[in-house]
């Protein structure tokens, strides 16, 4: 078996391992693997491997791949501009990183002229750091309520957050137990076009923390293809 097959299985497993420990079942935890600045060759192995889910962060690269990859399911997770929408909106089963009303009625006019629903999370800048992109936890709310009174071909399946990147990942704990909360108090709004299933949080240096907090997506790159160049 090769290199990154080895590190799919041993992520799966520490999931796994993770999950128990919360008292969770591994399967309802999904490993999205990050594939940006791969290779389709390299992407190809890791589906082979089993990963049934891909992540990419640029519009760009899905693009250029989109045809070089065996069938697997994509997922937009990095920030989009509303300009460039209509490039993925016929590849990617979920936009992880809608964090205003614009690009989501962007996202919904095309979802409707390609005759579809798309699936997003509302991303979540939990630690309210000001490089990065989200709402903030006290806006997530009313983004979610202008987002259903406004769009129809958008269903709005959870949260992501991306936690401050940390030597000892203990230290993101409160970020991802916010999300934990602030997810179970959204998951309670009434609308036919909300249906939370998908809590987005982990990394490769946070992954295990992230499943024992409550993370249904995790979104592991290096610990799977290695560093990037
Ligand atoms: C790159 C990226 C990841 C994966 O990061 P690793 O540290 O390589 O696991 C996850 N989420 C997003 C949004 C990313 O851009």
């Amino acid at each position: 078996m090769g290199r990154i097959a080895d590190n799919i299985n041993m992520i799966q497993a520490e999931k796994a391992e993770a999950a128990k420990r919360a008292g969770r079942d591994p399967n309802e935890i999904l490993l999205c693997a990050v594939t940006k600045t791969h290779t389709a060759e390299e992407i190809n192995e890791a589906i082979k491997a089993g990963v049934t889910d891909i992540g990419e962060n640029r519009v760009q690269e899905i693009v250029e791949k989109y045809e070089k990859v065996d069938k697997v399911n994509w997922h937009m997770i990095g920030h989009l501009q509303t300009n460039k929408v209509k490039y993925i909106i016929d590849k990617v089963c979920m936009i992880h990183s809608v964090d205003s009303l614009k690009l989501a009625k962007e996202i919904d006019r095309r979802s409707r002229e390609n005759g579809i629903n798309m699936d997003i999370l509302i991303e979540v800048n939990a630690a309210g750091d000001k490089a990065k992109f989200g709402v903030d936890t006290e806006s997530a709310r009313s983004l979610a309520e202008d987002i259903l009174a406004n769009c129809e071909n958008t269903r709005i399946k959870g949260l992501m957050t991306i936690a401050p990147y940390v030597e000892n990942a203990e230290d993101v704990r409160p970020f991802f137990r916010r999300m934990r909360e602030l997810y179970d108090e959204l998951s309670q709004i009434e609308h036919p076009n909300l249906d939370f299933r998908y809590l987005s949080m982990g990394m490769s240096n946070d992954r295990i923390v992230a499943v024992e907090e409550g993370s249904t997506i995790i979104r592991v790159g290096t610990a799977i293809f290695g560093e990037r160049s």
